[in-house]
């Protein structure tokens, strides 16, 4: 053990934590401070089959279970996740380094989709068709799928698993969650308040792990559906290999997102969007504006005139300072790999306007922070524009007219977020029509929808068909059975050997 690990994190299997025994560890960064602090056992196949094994049993009571007990313990939850705000948001940042406020923010985005979850009663209700034919009935409802496993990012250690453990558990399922090895604690302390509100041992399980952990949800027959929230090389192999083994899957996947700014914007309102949008959370969001599309040279320039000097002031440090705007990157390969990008970006033949890289916050010389970064005239074949980054480095593309700034939105892979900045409401409308991304804004920066409403980009942003929470998370965790019943049952209509039109039963 690294001397400076102050402890080891476990599993949460069945009710109870849970000691790795496979006898490797990924390390755990503080990434303000730039040093590991404690380790996350990564389970062996036998590990991650035992909480599968202890999501099976726990299934089909749990599926008996009336939705509005399921709610009832939703709710209870729901209050232990307020009373531990703190606490969870301070395990969150540090071992993802974002600031407090940004921590608590995402941790209420999961709270929400809890909330939803708690509607479960309704959001269950089947369809009755009375009489489709002389004392016919036909019915249909919605059941749960069985185990379901859910495989997570970095970047979103609370909110992401709550996009879908509380709403496959909610329809009647159990969970197996793979967090990430990066920031696991706050998946793991979130098992424990569920469990305390009443949640049945082995409905929620949580394995530490990697590769060989992933690939054993994927392949095991007792798995019946998987949620990936990650990179898109990682996603299209997970949605891949789990397709292959007759799997469910909604793998969410990277992101490039442009902001669309036209001359008629309101260039207050774009700068204020601009700075939380590129550089929250260091920029390591998948719907973080990545690329400004400026229309015309006017548009552009009148944006830099107030954007850079924003930028240059920009407060960069530890979580543990209040007065911290953005913080670190995850870790030291993460901080590697931007600055590599940033040198690229140069190499290029990018205007670096700000230059992130050399960067040093005082009392903290060895944490992994990159400072805010602008590129000006981007062009598309260059590789800041084309790959997605996830770091504090935003591109700006000056673009002739509208039309090119559409075509190059359209034609970039990703396809998660975008949005278009203008007064101008045939524009506006125009974008929402024409624009092949799944989550559009017009003037807000990063339009995630609601827990009420579902999350999910196009192209290779996400692989397989159903968005993640809101309706689409509903009808990914169940699947529909439709009843054709006759009663009374003494009504005969003689033996029948040809399909007859609707309601000659
Ligand atoms: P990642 O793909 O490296 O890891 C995601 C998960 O996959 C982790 O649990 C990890 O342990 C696992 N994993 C990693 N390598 C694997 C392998 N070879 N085989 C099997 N499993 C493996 O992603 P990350 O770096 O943790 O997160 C950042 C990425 O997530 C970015 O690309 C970001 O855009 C994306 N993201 C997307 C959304 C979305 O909703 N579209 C949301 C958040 C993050």
């Amino acid at each position: 053990m690294d001397a400076k690990v102050t402890h080891t994190l476990h599993h949460y299997i069945n009710g109870r934590k849970v000691e790795g025994v496979s006898g490797r560890f990924s390390p755990i960064y503080n990434p303000a401070l730039g040093e590991v602090t404690s380790q996350a056992p990564l389970a062996s196949a036998d590990e991650v089959r035992a909480a599968i094994a202890a999501a099976e049993a726990a299934f089909p009571a749990w599926a008996d279970t009336p939705p509005s007990r399921r709610a009832q313990i939703l709710f209870n939850f729901r209050a232990l996740i307020r009373e531990h705000m703190d606490e969870l948001a301070e395990l969150l940042s540090s071992e993802h380094g974002k600031t407090l406020d940004d921590a608590k923010g995402s941790i209420t985005r999961g709270l929400e989709v809890v909330e939803f979850a708690c509607g479960i009663p309704q959001l269950l209700k089947g369809e009755y068709s009375e009489n489709v034919a002389g004392g016919v009935d036909s019915w249909s409802m919605r059941q749960p799928l069985g185990v379901c496993a859910g495989i997570t990012p970095f970047n979103f250690p609370a909110m992401v698993p709550m996009w879908m453990f509380p709403v496959a558990i909610a329809c009647g399922n159990t969970f197996v969650l793979k967090p990430s090895e990066k920031d696991p604690s706050c998946g793991l302390r979130l098992a424990e308040l569920f469990s305390e509100a009443g949640l049945p041992d082995g409905v929620l399980n949580v394995v530490n792990g990697d590769k060989e952990a992933v690939d054993t949800l994927l392949s095991d027959p007792v798995v019946q559906a998987v949620s990936f929230v990650g990179s898109t090389k990682i996603g299209e192999y997970i949605y891949q290999t789990g397709c292959a083994h007759n799997k469910r899957v909604q793998a969410l996947c990277g992101a490039k997102n442009h902001m669309v700014v036209m001359a008629d914007a309101d260039m207050d309102q774009v700068t204020d969007a601009v700075m939380g949008a590129a550089y929250g959370s260091a920029g390591e969001r998948c719907m973080a504006i990545s690329v400004v599309v400026a229309v015309g040279d006017e548009a552009a320039d009148a944006m830099m005139e107030k954007l850079v000097p924003r930028i240059n002031e920009l407060k960069v440090g530890p979580y543990t300072d209040p007065a911290s705007e953005m913080g670190p990157v995850i870790n030291p390969e993460a901080k590697a790999r931007i600055q590599g990008y940033i040198d690229r970006g140069v190499d290029e033949g990018a205007t670096l306007v700000v230059d992130g890289r050399d960067i040093v916050v005082k009392g903290h010389e060895k944490g992994c922070f990159v400072g805010a970064t602008i590129f000006d005239h981007v062009k598309p074949g260059m590789s800041i524009y084309t790959d997605e980054i996830f770091g504090p480095v935003l591109c700006v593309v000056r673009a002739k007219d509208y039309e090119e700034a559409v075509n190059l939105i359209n034609d970039h892979e990703y396809g998660n977020g975008t949005a278009i900045f203008t007064r101008d409401g045939d524009a506006a409308r125009n974008f929402a029509h024409r624009i092949r991304i799944g989550m559009v804004g017009v003037n807000v920066p990063i339009p995630v929808p609601l827990a009420f409403h579902s999350f999910g980009g196009w192209k290779r942003s996400l692989f397989g068909d159903h968005y993640i929470h809101g309706p689409e998370g509903v009808r990914f965790y169940t699947r529909m059975k439709t009843v054709t019943s006759r009663w009374p049952s003494g009504i005969r209509s003689g033996a029948v050997f040809n399909f007859r039109a609707g309601g000659e039963h």
